[in-house]
């Protein structure tokens, strides 16, 4: 196998589709940040395992996040923003 998998030993699956409880929102950035990088990159669906329905909500909702400030583009916006928050 070429691929291990490196930090998820659990099986994969759409969180929103398990916890309906969960919120999909861009006022939770504390939700939203699990799907972004540390760079502030979007993750892939392939690795998140959020279903096709789910991740499309995802993105525009994390989109929305980060144009309200809640979320950061770039690396050194991150520090700015964790200040506002905290
Ligand atoms: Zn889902």
């Amino acid at each position: 196998m070429a691929f291990k998998k490196r930090f998820t030993p659990r099986k994969k699956f759409c969180r929103f589709c398990a916890n309906k409880e969960l919120p999909l929102d861009y006022k939770r950035p504390d939700i939203l940040r699990d799907f972004v990088t540390e760079r502030g990159k979007i993750i892939a669906r392939r690795i998140t395992g959020t279903c096709a329905k789910h991740q499309r909500r995802l993105t525009t909702e994390i989109k929305r996040a980060r144009q309200m400030a809640l979320l950061y583009y770039t690396t050194v916006h991150a520090t700015e923003v964790r200040k506002k928050i905290s």
